[in-house]
């Protein structure tokens, strides 16, 4: 039997979560427990509480960083998280009210992708100390597709408002 040919690899993509409307640590968790019917969750940072960019008007975020694995291509993830975006969102919220939960592909292995629908590594995670401190908790040494160092770019977002609040309340590390 063709053993190579019918091996499959997974590929490993972190995801940032972000949520300021309702119940927003419930919000986090009942993406993760969706997310977990689809992707082998690697790590789950802990939650970390931002103040709003742009429109400040608004309720604090609480954010989180997931590394997972995942059979579906980047775009099949995309529709995905959309899925999960729709339907969290429509559970609580107006029918046209803000969505309670907002989720970014940040990387994708290390491709570099440039789509109408999706850019990774996602255009603005390294301008946001939302994103690179949990991401950096799951994975100090984490380096991009150019080679560069995460971590390289936390001095100069350093003054951003991001605060760890709570570790999630579900298990940190899934089954490898
Ligand atoms: P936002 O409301 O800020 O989450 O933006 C959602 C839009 O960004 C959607 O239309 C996506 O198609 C697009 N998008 C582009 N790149 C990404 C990415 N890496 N992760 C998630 N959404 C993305």
């Amino acid at each position: 039997m063709p053993l190579l040919g019918s091996i499959q690899v997974a590929s490993v993509v972190y995801l940032s979560l972000g949520s300021n409307i309702g119940e927003r640590k419930k919000s986090l968790e009942e993406a993760i427990k969706e997310l977990k019917t689809k992707l082998g969750i690697l790590a789950i940072s802990s939650v970390y509480q931002s103040k709003p960019i742009g429109l400040e008007d608004q309720p604090d975020f609480y954010n989180l960083v997931i590394k997972a694995r995942t059979d579906l291509n980047p775009h099949q993830l995309l529709d995905y998280i959309q899925h999960i975006e729709v339907n969290l969102g429509r559970k609580r919220e107006a029918r046209w009210g803000p969505r309670t939960i907002d989720i970014d592909i940040l990387l994708y292995n290390n491709q570099v992708i440039s789509s109408d629908r999706l850019v990774i590594p996602h255009p603005r995670m390294i301008e946001r100390l939302f994103v690179l401190k949990p991401l950096l908790e799951v994975e100090p040494e984490l380096e991009l597709p150019d080679r560069k160092e995460v971590k390289n770019y936390l001095e100069k977002i350093k003054n951003q408002k991001v605060e760890k609040i709570t570790e999630i309340a579900t298990p940190r590390r899934g089954s490898q």
